[in-house]
């Protein structure tokens, strides 16, 4: 049988320990998972792709069935051309829910190939979102428990520079 390929897309900008779960747990179930960052510009990121992405190399090194990619257009385009199976996507609460239920059927509408799994976050992240994070670090609070280290001084840096430049 072909090797199980799913693709677990998001800003992710940056990265939280409630993603990391999310990509942990969907590589013990697929024999490949590509976490791809998506530019949503109606989010105005706080991060570029490419340093998304590198925070992104760092934190998933140890995963060797995980890799790590970006793309403009639309996600069912690039499930198909990378032949992926699945597209795995993390629920936190119920406001997540309706979100979720226009993308995955707008998806399935666009390309019936490709299933969309859903993984429960651990209780532990469910309140926790990257603009949450963003807000707390931004006013110098104490992020350090929910993101891995070198997101947490990539934040410090980012913000220290924003403040020097205004
Ligand atoms: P998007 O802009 O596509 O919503 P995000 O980077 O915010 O991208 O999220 C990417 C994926 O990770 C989504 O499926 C989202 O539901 C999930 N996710 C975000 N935060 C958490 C969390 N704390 N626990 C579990 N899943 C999460």
């Amino acid at each position: 049988m072909n090797d199980r390929l799913a693709i677990c897309p998001g800003s992710f900008d940056p990265i939280t320990f409630g993603h990391l779960d999310i990509i942990q747990r969907a590589a013990k179930v697929f024999d490949h998972v590509i976490v791809a960052v998506f530019n949503n510009q109606s989010k105005s990121p706080l991060f570029t792709v490419e340093e998304r992405m590198a925070m992104l190399e760092l934190v998933t090194a140890d995963m060797p069935n995980v890799s790590i990619d970006s793309h403009g257009g639309l996600l069912v385009d690039y499930a198909r051309e990378k032949g992926a199976q699945a597209i795995v996507r993390g629920l936190r609460a119920v406001s997540d829910f309706e979100y979720e239920l226009q993308i995955t059927s707008m998806n399935r509408k666009l390309n019936e190939d490709v299933e969309t799994f859903f993984i429960m976050t651990n209780n532990q992240y469910s309140f926790l979102s990257s603009s949450m994070v963003k807000e707390v670090a931004k006013y110098k609070g104490n992020v350090s428990d929910l993101v891995p280290q070198v997101v947490d001084k990539a934040l410090k840096e980012k913000f220290t520079e924003q403040q020097e430049n205004s």
